[in-house]
């Protein structure tokens, strides 16, 4: 949700993590530590989280986990079995990707939360493709730019900030981590919107989660100086 600090400047923050992988319990636990609004993208198809571990994401349910979390974190989808480009496939094979993503994990929630987050596939779309993910009922779709901090213009194509990940050539020589300081530094202080991206598989292949800690932290402190409201 976005917020408006005490200059009147609106600000958005959150996580977005990708795919659904069995790591996203840790960084569940990581983001709830922290209190840090996210958004699970999962291709139910693709996706190696079992049910009982959506749910718990979700905030079902009467664990210690869900209650902290209740309100924290939200479902996304991200495809049923997340095709390389989606822009490939027939109107009719994209429909049931991205309308069959939704209702699975709608159904999967038993129906108590709308599913209203879409995610492209590698951050693949086009005009047809935004129509087809606008068409099965979603509110808004993330693509996969980079060092982005405006609010966006068309809702489906919303483009995040940072992607936790070692080395690519958008963040020219900088680290992720320099990169994001600057630019949620400027969030805070000017107004906009920072989204922080990635894989919880890449966090661990790439051994980030102390680096991950220790910026959570940093966006924790920040966050709590102007008093961000904790809930997606
Ligand atoms: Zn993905």
């Amino acid at each position: 949700m976005s917020f408006k600090n005490s200059q009147g400047k609106k600000i958005e923050i959150l996580v977005s993590i990708d795919d659904g992988h069995q790591l996203d319990m840790q960084m569940a636990g990581l983001l709830l530590k922290y209190k840090i609004p996210a958004v699970f993208y999962i291709a139910p198809d693709f996706s190696d989280l079992v049910k009982r571990q959506i749910l718990k994401i979700a905030g079902f349910g009467s664990c210690d986990f869900c209650k902290k979390s209740k309100g924290l974190f939200e479902i996304g989808a991200h495809t049923l079995n997340h095709p390389p480009d989606l822009k490939l496939l027939s109107d009719k094979e994209a429909m049931k990707e991205i309308g069959g993503s939704k209702i699975r994990l709608e159904k999967m929630m038993g129906y108590k939360k709308k599913v209203t987050r879409f995610c492209y596939p590698k951050g693949k779309f086009d005009e047809r493709i935004k129509g087809i993910v606008k068409d099965a009922g979603f509110k808004e779709a993330r693509t996969v730019g980079y060092l982005n901090i405006e609010f966006p213009k068309d809702p489906y194509r919303t483009d995040p900030t940072i992607h936790i990940h070692p080395d690519k050539k958008e963040f020219k020589g900088k680290t992720w981590m320099e990169w994001g300081y600057v630019l949620f530094d400027q969030v805070i202080k000017e107004g906009g919107r920072f989204e922080l991206w990635g894989h919880s598989e890449e966090v661990e292949r790439y051994n980030m989660w102390e680096f991950l800690d220790e910026f959570l932290w940093y966006m924790n402190s920040e966050m709590k100086k102007i008093n961000y409201p904790r809930k997606i």
